[in-house]
């Protein structure tokens, strides 16, 4: 449902927990999922976050980036994905065992088929 649509039953929708699925591009998802099927169990802890070697230098946020992926948002997940250094610290915190070097991987792959237009 759209804000617009939304509107009509006398609520908003907080814009940003709103996944427009008519304007989000879920190519970039689908492929990640493919590659590395472990990203479906993600539910957002943050343990990634709060371990993550690049996000004590940089503005990196793991968490954020798969927020991303699932919301088909590139634009911003093109910049995050560049941040990450593949150390594989976050792996070892993850609860569901979601293998997070893999998911950040596959997305750099994606972006990169994304400009060469092969996805
Ligand atoms: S630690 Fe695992 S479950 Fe938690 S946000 Fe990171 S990837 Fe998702
Ligand atoms: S692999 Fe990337 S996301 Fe994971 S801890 Fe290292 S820098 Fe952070």
């Amino acid at each position: 449902m759209s804000i617009a649509q939304s509107n009509k039953f006398g609520f908003t929708i907080n814009r940003s927990r709103l996944i427009d699925y008519d304007s989000s591009d879920r190519k970039v998802r689908e492929f990640i999922t493919l590659k590395e099927p472990s990203f479906r169990l993600c539910f957002a802890c943050g343990g990634c976050t709060a371990t993550c070697t690049a996000g004590q230098h940089t503005s990196f946020n793991l968490r954020r980036m798969n927020t991303y992926i699932r919301r088909g948002e590139i634009e911003p997940l093109r910049e995050e994905v560049k941040r990450c250094m593949l150390c594989g610290k976050c792996l070892l915190v993850c609860p569901r065992g979601v293998n997070t070097r893999n998911v950040v991987a596959a997305a750099a792959d994606a972006i990169g088929k994304l400009e060469r237009n092969e996805l």
